[in-house]
C-alpha cells in the first residue's frame, strides 16, 4: 500500500487547486467535489508529492503521465455519468482518473497496455476494489467482454475515432476520446450514440496525450 496520509497542506493545495478549475471553467460540481477528495499525491514517486496540486501532467515510470488536473476534470464532465454507470476508462496510468471516476460513481472498467503501470495503479485504488476492475491489454479494441457501456474514457490520443469503441456504447451512451493527426496534440471528441445508427459529434479545445497505442492507436 503506499502512503496514504493526507496533511493539512495537502488539503489546502487541493482547496486551491478547485478553485483553480472552477475558474477555468469546470462547472460540474460532483466532479469538483471528487477531485477535492481523492489524494492526487497517493499517485505520484514519493519524491514528487509536493508537486502533485499543481494543474499540470506529471511523467511516471515507463515515459507515462499523470493527466493534468483540468483534463482529467474536463473529460469527466464530458462523458455526464451518474451513480452506477458502466464506464469503460482506457489508459489506466496511474489510476487518477479512474479514482475520480469511482468517486463519480462509475462502475469502472480500465484498461492498460503496460502491466506494470496496471500493477502499481492496483494498489493505489485498493479502496475502490469493489467498484474498479483493472485490465491488462490493448484497449484500442475496446472491451468488448463488459460492452456495452454508457461512456467510454479514452485517456490516450488517437490517429482516428476506433469504430470498434462506438459499437461499444449503449443508446444514449458517450465516447470522449482525444484526436489528432499529430501524435502529441489532439482535440477533445465527444461522440453521443443517440440511437442504434445515429451518432452526434462535437469537438471541444485542444489537449496534449501521449499517444494511443495498439491496433487502433499509432504504429
Ligand atoms: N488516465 C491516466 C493517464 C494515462 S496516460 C491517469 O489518470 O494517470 C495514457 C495511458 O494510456 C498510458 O499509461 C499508456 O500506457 C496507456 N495506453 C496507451 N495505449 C493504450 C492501449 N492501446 N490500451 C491501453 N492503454 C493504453
Amino acid at each position: 500500500m503506499l502512503d496514504s496520509i493526507d496533511t493539512p497542506v495537502f488539503k489546502g493545495k487541493r482547496i486551491k487547486l478547485v478553485n483553480e478549475l472552477r475558474e477555468k471553467g469546470i462547472v460540474n460540481e460532483d466532479v469538483l467535489s471528487a477531485i477535492n477528495r481523492v489524494m492526487r499525491h497517493r499517485f505520484f514517486p514519493k519524491d514528487f508529492q509536493q508537486f502533485a496540486y499543481r494543474d499540470a501532467a506529471f511523467p511516471i515510470d515507463h515515459e507515462q503521465t499523470i493527466s493534468q488536473p483540468f483534463t482529467v476534470a474536463f473529460q469527466s464532465q464530458l462523458i455526464e455519468i451518474q451513480k452506477n454507470s458502466k464506464v469503460l476508462e482506457i489508459g489506466t496510468g496511474s489510476g487518477y482518473q479512474a479514482a475520480i471516476l469511482a468517486e463519480l460513481g462509475a462502475e469502472l472498467y480500465t484498461v492498460e497496455y503496460i502491466k506494470p503501470l496496471l500493477v502499481s495503479a492496483a494498489k493505489c485504488l485498493f479502496k475502490y476494489k469493489n467498484q474498479i476492475k483493472l485490465i491488462h491489454g490493448d484497449g484500442s479494441k475496446g472491451l468488448i467482454k463488459y460492452a456495452p457501456y454508457d461512456a467510454i474514457i479514452v485517456t490516450a490520443g488517437a490517429p482516428t475515432i476506433p469504430k470498434v469503441l462506438l459499437k461499444q456504447l449503449k443508446p444514449g451512451g458517450k465516447l470522449v476520446i482525444p484526436i489528432g493527426a499529430e501524435r502529441n496534440e489532439q482535440k477533445m471528441i465527444r461522440i453521443t450514440r443517440e440511437s442504434e445508427k445515429k451518432f452526434k459529434r462535437e469537438v471541444f479545445g485542444d489537449f496534449k496525450f501521449i499517444p494511443l497505442v495498439g491496433e487502433n492507436g499509432w504504429k
